[in-house]
């Protein structure tokens, strides 16, 4: 049996406005699973249902086999941590730890062995008389999971954890956050609007917009094979490129110009019927690679010109026009343009997705 169950789920807010819909997923024992989406999409209002901080407008909400809709945020056995971390500036991060288990009435010397098995799980034993103020913003986000970690719950619901850190304390945070999850193994649904964070820490994402879950999958899935325009581009950094186009006897034409682009033999029955059609190219920036008269059997060749490059380091973000629409490819230093130059590159016939005009959902292959 999942672990938590979510059918048809709705919210309306109370005035009037339809925050998320008709939301259903089964979350299994120990999963982690990553919400994501842009600013508004209803990721912390999903979860604050979860938590019991929200009430649930209509649909059914199961933790452990029992409908939980009613239940306090108590009774429901889960611990949130939130992206303000929520210490107690005046308490030690001793006291901030221990204070959920006061509270509950649990003895002192019980208490005092928990607040030292979370602190060495977190690397926290040598602060545990500070108070907050005196901690880095990594050791106080570590604190704060801290004291969910201590309430030896099922669940944990994480809010966009790491926002307030820096971009290395991200990185480093994020990694800490899996390796504890795969320690203690309790179930977790983390919020967040980074697709990287969402990539590297779930089981399996769900992808939100306008309150909408598009598409729930694991990483590898919503990557190689996303429902719609609106995954494609969310998932990915830099994004898929989008040319806009037209079906051309099993080929496509690029707007804007001369350029055809003859796609894979997988597609040919799909585009036979949609001919002359106007949909868009999807192509990511890492598939292209420069031209070679050698391979040009199985990738589709492409040229414009180069109006910026961003250098990285281990690879360069290179900026065309390609018939006055933009691309990003992401080449290797060694063989990126420069700028101003007239760039022919090739991407190989298997990398390309096509997507509907109107809706954006992907046109499958076959
Ligand atoms: P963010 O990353 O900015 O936190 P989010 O995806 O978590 O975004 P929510 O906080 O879930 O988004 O909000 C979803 C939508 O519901 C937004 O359009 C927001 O303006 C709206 N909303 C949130 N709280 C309320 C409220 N109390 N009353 C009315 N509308 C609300």
């Amino acid at each position: 049996m999942a672990h938590i169950q979510l059918v048809g789920i709705n919210k309306v807010y109370p005035n009037g406005f339809h925050a998320v819909h008709d939301f259903s997923m089964q979350i299994e024992k120990g999963e982690f699973i990553v919400f994501v989406g842009p600013s508004g999409c209803g990721k912390s209002t999903t979860l604050r249902m979860l938590a019991g901080l929200e009430d649930i407008t209509s649909g059914e909400l199961y933790i452990g086999g029992e409908l939980a809709n009613e239940k306090s945020p108590r009774a429901r056995g889960v611990a949130m941590v939130f992206q303000s971390y929520a210490l107690y500036p005046h308490m030690s991060v001793y006291d901030n730890m221990a204070f959920g288990l006061t509270l509950k009435g649990m003895g002192k010397d019980i208490i005092e062995s928990r607040v030292e098995k979370t602190a060495k799980i977190l690397g926290l034993t040598e602060y545990l008389d500070r108070k907050p103020r005196e901690l880095s913003g990594g050791q106080r986000q570590r604190v704060a999971v801290g004291r969910a970690i201590i309430r030896h719950v099922e669940v944990f619901l994480m809010d966009e954890p790491l926002s307030n850190l820096d971009a290395k304390q991200r990185v480093t945070m994020r990694a800490e956050i899996t390796q504890i999850h795969r320690r203690i193994g309790a179930t977790t649904v983390y919020v967040t609007h980074d697709q990287t964070e969402a990539m590297t820490m779930a089981d399996r994402i769900v992808v939100m917009k306008d309150g909408v879950a598009q598409q729930i999958g694991t990483p590898k899935e919503l990557y190689f094979t996303p429902a719609n325009r609106f995954v494609a581009g969310f998932i990915g950094d830099p994004p898929m490129n989008f040319l806009t186009c037209r079906a051309v006897q099993g080929a496509v034409c690029l707007q804007g110009g001369q350029q055809r682009v003859t796609l894979s033999d997988v597609y040919p029955l799909a585009m036979a019927q949609r001919e002359g059609e106007e949909m868009e190219l999807g192509f990511r920036p890492e598939n292209a690679m420069p031209y070679a008269d050698a391979q040009t059997a199985n990738a589709a060749v492409m040229e414009g010109d180069v109006t910026l490059t961003e250098m990285l380091g281990d690879n360069v973000n290179v900026y065309m026009n390609v018939d006055g629409q933009d691309v990003i490819l992401k080449l290797s230093p060694y063989e990126a343009p420069s700028v101003g130059q007239r760039y022919r590159f090739m991407v190989p016939k298997d990398a390309f997705f096509l997507f509907n005009m109107e809706d954006g959902a992907v046109i499958t292959k076959g």
